[in-house]
């Protein structure tokens, strides 16, 4: 099955994410499990964690169709060691909620190493704050996102994402998100078919397919390898259709949840319907 949504909003109750996912004819979503511009957020009740948990029920949501995204305050490369405890703290947190909530991946970005340490320096740190939150939590699996490599921003190579890997000690436990919009913005073309295959091809060398849990779908408003990050709507930006036409014809991107985090939530049900009808 190819499983196909949007990033939803979950104001006024976690269960408002699902049926907001309903609506615009989803089979997948992402969504904040917490106020994002907050650090930490009041411990989730019980009540809330079921009514939660009967609506995915309700509405055929399994966990490995849903790709909760983590708050964009979360650093967790963080050149300053007491702002990273902050930032693994907020983390760890996260990956709690998710647990409690039954959901299994967890998509973050990897940090920023704010000019004041070296990349290579802020990816060990990154590995670490993961390893730390895996330790302290069972089965939630920690989903990288590639980054546009905008401002200090790690992450925006293959090679960032698979150096964070293999200083992770619990393999089954990391994974890797794909965002077409921040891929391109990076210099990953997706252009044409070859440029898809391409990249990808060279995604399979570098990290390996195995470890693609995820995919976002977003067009971007910037030229190619412009390392800035603004989304588009499918077929409006700088992109084109190529690659959402070429992900949804391919069988290797079954069974993981694909996201649309495109600019307009108005036309997402649009867009989720086109997708599909490419998916012959
Ligand atoms: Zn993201
Ligand atoms: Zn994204």
């Amino acid at each position: 099955m190819k499983y196909i949504g949007a990033h939803v909003s979950s104001s006024g109750g976690l269960e408002k994410a699902v049926l907001r996912a309903v609506e615009i004819e989803a089979t997948a979503f992402s969504f904040f499990t917490r106020n994002q511009r907050q650090w930490f957020s009041p411990k989730l009740t019980q009540k809330k964690i079921e009514v939660f948990k009967q609506h995915c029920v309700q509405y055929h949501f399994h966990p490995y169709q849903i790709l909760p995204h983590s708050s964009f305050l979360i650093n967790l490369g963080h050149p300053v060691d007491i702002e990273l405890e902050k930032s693994r703290l907020s983390f760890i947190d996260e990956v709690l909620r998710c647990e409690q909530l039954g959901l299994i991946f967890l998509n973050f970005h990897p940090g920023s190493h704010l000019n004041q340490i070296t990349e290579d320096i802020c990816l060990k740190r990154i590995a670490e704050s993961v390893n730390i939150a895996l330790d302290k939590t069972k089965h939630v699996i920690a989903v990288i996102e590639n980054t546009a490599g905008q401002g200090t921003n790690v992450g925006y190579c293959f090679q960032h994402l698979s150096k964070i890997i293999k200083n992770v000690n619990d393999q089954s436990r990391i994974g890797v998100c794909l965002d077409t919009c921040h891929l391109f913005s990076a210099g990953y073309d997706l252009r044409t078919v070859k440029d898809c295959e391409d990249t990808f091809n060279h995604f399979n060398d570098v990290i390996g397919l195995k470890y693609l849990k995820g995919i976002h779908l977003n067009d971007s408003k910037k030229q190619f390898n412009s390392r800035v990050d603004r989304h588009q709507s499918l077929g409006m930006g700088t992109i084109g259709t190529a690659p959402f036409r070429w992900i949804m014809k391919n069988k290797n991107f079954y069974n993981i949840p694909m996201i649309l985090e495109t600019t307009n939530p108005t036309i997402w049900k649009e867009e989720i319907s086109w997708l599909r009808s490419q998916n012959i």
